[in-house]
């Protein structure tokens, strides 16, 4: 690839150096390499013309050709827009844009041969089409087949740069002396084992391909290339990183496990429970540093298996602590364990960032000398004045608020790491799971506790406010809690305090029987926590509050939830905040208040929601609507999602297919030191190098 690499894309056949500079501002095209790699997003048929006489329903993008019998345009400014009557011989359709009107007014004629190509969607009765692609029809340069689409800018519109251009553009380099230099990336047994079309044949056929079938191969190739290095370089950062690290060796399960677990624990563990608890022994017995990922849905009981695999580090004599992402989960979790851990003698504080001094100076001596065996807390336990006899395992809580360089942080507090247990608040892909947390070993808990009833959730519109409250009304009266959710986001942040304020004083004045209590992020803490205890305590009946409550809180009499704008919620986050009923043994409900005009996908995503009480089906479909660079989690783990042709969200089977041929690979040739492997080492550098972010992964 060097030399494609080397070359600028100014001396290409047709570019020059004012493309050349407009191809970089655009398009961020540099070389040769970066316009072959510049996809098609899309791929039209051209090798078929329809007619419009038989045009119907069921058809996709089609392609037609004729003239334009009439060409008008209506309406002014933003509105404008230019309709077209577009005849076959065998009938007439009604053609529509409403972009570039003064431009292609301009430059159709009407008695002029035109290909459109578009998809004809049914409009009072008859077809017509939106938006229609346009090329002059001539037969000799016609081409016919597969052709792509480029992504193109509105600049380059305006230049003259369609997609033909840079399909043209791209043929020059296929067809340039680099070119046919170019060398084969992937190994040849990787090559081999998975049937993969060769570098060259692949690039050629995803700019022209030469049918469909040899378009999904060449763009399975590309994809797995892709995501072949990208696991490489996690894998491979793993081994250095992390996976050779030595560990403690926790090498028996002694006094405090046992004694929890025959005389403490109140329930059966579920089969998935006893099996991750299993899974992390292995990996705190082993020698090696742990570092894993500990999934489950909502109420899956992951706080249990997290206090069970701290007992065993203060079996082994060691200290234990747990971050969590807020103060008010961070007294919640002190408050359950200070529970679990008082009746077999484990010593446990919590520290935030409002324990006084005089605690403070009284954790920070217990710490010091071993006394306190678990310590939770807030980012407050990553400041350096915090030291520990012993740290042995750190248990992360609702890792995406916790950066990775976090993560890191709390190992400089030992010369050997502690061992990390991270847990995740919402369910993630697999396949994202071992991109973003690729670094991880991942443990699932798959299974509910038994005799969860599912939560009931239902799609309401704000004029049903009424009934709803009766129905709140209703349930409190059977002795329950109900919590009512407002969005808090930082750019409306005025205006959401302001409909929360006004919607806790419309809740007050509809239950005048009933306490309310309300909380939201801005508060200070200790009112925060005085109006937090009011609800634990069941003094409250209901708890207005934001999404400060999504993460972690446990108040299993509470069985309504009602979510106020649940419109302006992501899937995730709605599905977390439903995970705060449904605990206790009362039937659950979570009502989605929404606006009644919604977006297709919106209405989609609280579909979803009425539809499936699954945390793992509820995060596939948040990747798809929103793809994986902008699910929870992934903002903040440092990998930029600049995958060029896979896409993480459909590509789940070729991300496993390239994940097993990267461990094979590093298998063979753990430091890539063959020849092989330095070409391998050179490539993921190119690729990967420019990202700063890889060197953060932990
Ligand atoms: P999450 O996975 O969401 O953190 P929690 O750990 O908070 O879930 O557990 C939710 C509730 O389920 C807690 O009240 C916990 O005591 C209870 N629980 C956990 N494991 C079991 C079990 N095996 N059987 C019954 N109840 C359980
Ligand atoms: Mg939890």
């Amino acid at each position: 690839m060097t030399t494609l690499e080397h070359t600028d894309i100014q001396y290409l056949q047709g570019v020059g150096p004012v493309r050349a500079d407009l191809l970089r501002k655009e398009l961020g095209i540099v070389t040769y390499a970066d316009l072959l790699y510049h996809f098609p997003f899309r791929y039209i048929d051209r090798s078929t013309i329809h007619t419009i006489r038989d045009i119907n329903g069921e058809m996709p993008y089609i392609q037609l050709k004729g003239r334009f019998v009439a060409l008008t345009t209506q309406g002014e400014g933003r509105k404008k827009r230019l309709t077209g009557l577009f005849n076959d011989g065998t009938a007439n359709i009604e053609v529509v844009w409403f972009n570039n009107v003064n431009r292609l007014k301009e430059a159709i004629k009407t008695g002029q041969d035109y290909l459109i190509f578009g998809k004809p969607t049914p409009y009072k009765g008859r077809y017509n089409i939106v938006h229609p692609e346009i090329d002059t029809y001539a037969p000799e340069t016609t081409p016919t087949g597969l052709q792509g689409v480029y992504n193109l800018t509105e600049k380059l519109h305006q230049r003259g740069f369609s997609s033909r251009v840079l399909r043209k553009l791209a043929g020059n380099v296929l067809r340039s002396a680099n070119f046919a230099r170019v060398q084969e990336t992937l190994p040849a047994d990787v090559m081999q084992t998975y049937h993969l079309m060769p570098l060259q044949e692949a690039l050629r056929n995803m700019h022209e391909p030469e049918n469909i079938e040899a378009l999904r191969r060449a763009q399975l190739r590309m994809k797995f290339e892709e995501l072949y290095f990208l696991q490489l370089n996690i894998l491979r950062y793993i081994k250095t990183a992390s996976r050779s690290q030595l560990g403690f060796v926790f090498s028996r399960v002694g006094d405090y496990f046992n004694n929890f677990y025959n005389n403490v624990l109140q329930f059966p563990l579920t089969g998935a429970q006893k099996r991750v608890i299993k899974e992390m022994r292995a990996d705190m017995r082993s020698g090696k540093q742990m570092n894993r990922l500990l999934q489950g849905d909502v109420g899956s009981g992951k706080t249990i298996v997290a206090f069970m695999t701290m007992l065993i580090a203060i079996d082994n004599g060691y200290q234990a602590c747990l971050m969590a992402p807020t103060e008010i989960l961070a007294t919640q979790h002190a408050q359950t364990l200070a529970e679990l851990a008082e009746p077999i003698g484990v010593k446990i504080a919590l520290l935030t960032g409002t324990t006084s001094k005089k605690q403070r100076t009284a954790i920070d001596e217990g710490l010091r000398s071993g006394e306190l065996n678990i310590i939770v807390g807030t980012h407050a336990l990553i400041e350096d004045t915090v030291q520990f006899h012993n740290l042995g395992l750190a248990v992360i809580d609702e890792q995406h608020r916790f950066g990775v360089a976090q993560r890191a942080k709390l190992w400089h507090k030992n010369s050997t790491p502690p061992h990390v247990l991270v847990m995740t608040a919402t369910p993630i892909p697999r396949t994202l799971a071992m991109t973003v947390y690729g670094d991880l070993d991942v443990s699932v808990i798959d299974e509910l506790p038994p005799g969860r009833k599912p939560v009931t959730t239902l799609l309401r519109y704000d004029a049903d406010h009424p009934k709803v409250y009766r129905f709140v009304h209703q349930q409190v009266s059977l002795g329950r809690q109900v919590y009512i959710v407002y969005p808090l986001i930082e750019e409306s942040e005025k205006l959401d305090l302001k409909a929360l304020e006004d919607g806790f004083v419309t809740v007050q004045e509809t239950f005048p029987d009933f306490r309310v209590a309300m909380v939201h992020g801005r508060m200070n803490p200790a009112e925060k926590e005085h109006q937090m205890d009011l609800f634990v305590s069941g003094a409250a009946q209901i708890l207005v509050a934001t999404t400060v409550i999504e993460v972690g809180v446990n108040v299993p009499n509470a069985s309504v939830m009602v979510i106020e704008n649940a419109e302006r919620f992501g899937l995730s986050q709605l599905h977390q905040l439903r995970g705060r009923v449904g605990r206790g043994a009362d039937q659950s409900f979570c009502i989605l208040m929404s606006k009644p005009e919604l977006t297709r996908e919106t209405r989609h995503r609280l579909t979803v929601m009425t539809q499936t009480n699954d945390g793992f089906v509820v995060a596939e479909e948040d990747m798809k609507l929103r793809g994986p660079g902008n699910m929870e989690g992934t903002q903040q783990s440092g990998i930029a999602f600049n995958l060029r042709v896979a896409n993480l969200a459909q590509d789940g089977q070729i991300v496993q297919m390239a994940r097993q041929a990267a461990e094979a690979t590093l298998r063979d040739d753990p430091e890539l030191s063959s020849p092989e492997g330095q070409r391998l080492d050179q490539r993921i550098h190119t690729l990967f190098n420019k990202n700063e972010h890889w060197s953060m992964i932990s």
